[in-house]
């Protein structure tokens, strides 16, 4: 459990003001990743908290300096309101990125 006060902490530094458990659905799908490339991660989905696609793709934009991830996508519902909030497949990665794992 200490564990997820530590992941908690480095997370809101990076991404503030989330709700708890924004932070915490970001902590269950860290073992979920798995890093394609350099930018690129790939993300299995976690029927529990909502996801139904096969899979997430999530990008870093070295340009724009910023993630995008295929919930994002304008077709999927709810995607543009994702992308303003950032969804927690984002804040997984940049959970993952910050632990250097
Ligand atoms: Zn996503």
């Amino acid at each position: 459990m200490h564990k997820n006060i530590e992941y908690i902490m480095v997370l809101v530094r990076r991404v503030p003001n989330k709700k708890l458990s924004w932070y915490l659905r970001c902590i269950k799908r860290l073992e979920t990743i798995v890093e394609l490339d350099k930018n690129t991660w790939y993300l299995r989905p976690l029927p529990k908290l909502g996801d139904r696609r096969q899979y997430y793709i999530v990008r870093y934009d070295e340009k724009t300096e910023s993630f995008t991830c295929t919930c994002y996508d304008k077709s999927a519902i709810g995607g543009s309101i994702r992308k303003l909030k950032m969804c927690t497949h984002v804040g997984a990665v940049i959970l993952k990125l910050a632990l250097g794992s």
